[in-house]
């Protein structure tokens, strides 16, 4: 029997992920733009949406550089949650949330198909069951938290229980705005116990509503999305928009920031989305565990 070693192991721990460099490094760009403190509500803002440009594109243009920039984050995206899936110490939350029409299927699809359906959920949270109802609001949500080594993608969220909850009187005023501060609490609770929490408001304008609405008349692919909710809903605008104003002033804090995204470009926001991915999943300086294994005792048969 001849026992080789095992080829190519200087040292055990040294490992890499193929491509694997900080991503402002890498893609070129003269200007380094930090998505995340670009569009972050800092804790304590006073969000009025009116002062947001959904149309915003950081200069920016559609095309064959841009597309190259999204599969660059997109498999920079992969190398991380291989990483994170690898180490398992941190769970990222990333929750959508939007005004109808506003996107957030679109970008979810966009974020997966960058990803390992292995070690990715996505949970689209609606009108709660008999069940969910006989529970506390954040029952249904504490159970769809992400485990370690995975993300958790939340397709509207326990945000609905003090957005449409609000607009639509579902609960006392003294029970939705208590819930404020008992979201803030949750999401402590989870930051504390290794759950990265990231939540995107995906701003589009009324306009761009009516827009993708009329899309979906007479567009023959998109008329099954087509929903009578979704145009009584449309009445409510501006009070869908003031309950979004003050869910996030009062819930953007540091552990688990509200970031505004604009939305009316579906690229941009794709762009933004992911760039911000990236950069928390970075800010968590990652690294491969050590093998259960000491690789240079391997013997070749
Ligand atoms: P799509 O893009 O397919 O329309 P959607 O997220 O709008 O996706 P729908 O089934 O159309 O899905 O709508 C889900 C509905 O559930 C929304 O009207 C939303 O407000 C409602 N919902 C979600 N959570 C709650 C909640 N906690 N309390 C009351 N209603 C809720
Ligand atoms: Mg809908």
């Amino acid at each position: 029997m001849i026992a080789y070693d095992t080829p190519g192991v200087t040292d055990q721990y040294e490992y890499s992920v193929k491509g694997f460099s900080p991503i402002n490094e890498r893609d070129g760009d003269s200007a380094i733009m930090d998505y995340r403190k670009e569009f972050v509500v800092k804790p304590g803002t006073k969000v009025k949406l009116s002062k947001y440009d959904p149309d915003e594109t950081l200069g920016h243009h559609k095309g064959p550089k841009l597309d190259e920039k999204l599969a660059k984050l997109q498999s920079k995206l992969d190398s991380l949650q291989y990483l994170m899936y690898a180490e398992r110490k941190h769970a990222l939350l990333v929750v959508f949330q939007a005004i109808d029409a506003g996107g957030k299927d679109g970008t979810i699809r966009h974020v997966m198909s960058g990803v390992n359906p292995e070690g990715c959920t996505v949970t689209s949270f609606k009108v709660p069951s008999a069940e969910e109802l006989a529970h506390d609001f954040l029952w249904r949500i504490h159970k769809a938290m992400p485990v370690v080594g995975d993300i958790g993608i939340f397709n509207r969220s326990h945000y609905e229980d003090v957005l449409v909850a609000r607009v639509h009187n579902l609960v006392p005023k003294e029970v939705w705005s208590a819930r404020y501060d008992e979201i803030n609490a949750f999401e402590k609770l989870m930051t504390e116990n290794r759950v990265t929490i990231v939540k995107f408001y995906l701003h589009i304008s009324k306009d761009e509503q009516k827009k993708r609405f009329i899309e979906r008349i007479d567009d023959v692919d998109k008329r099954w999305k087509i929903s009578i909710a979704d145009f009584t809903e449309r009445k409510y605008w501006d009070d869908y928009i003031s309950a979004y104003e003050h869910a996030i002033s009062r819930c953007s804090t540091s552990g688990a920031p509200w970031y505004i995204i604009p939305a009316n470009k579906k690229w941009f926001r794709n762009l933004a989305v992911s760039h911000i991915l990236v950069e928390t999943l970075e800010a968590l300086k990652m690294k491969f565990p050590k093998p259960a294994v000491d690789i240079r005792d391997l013997k070749w048969k």
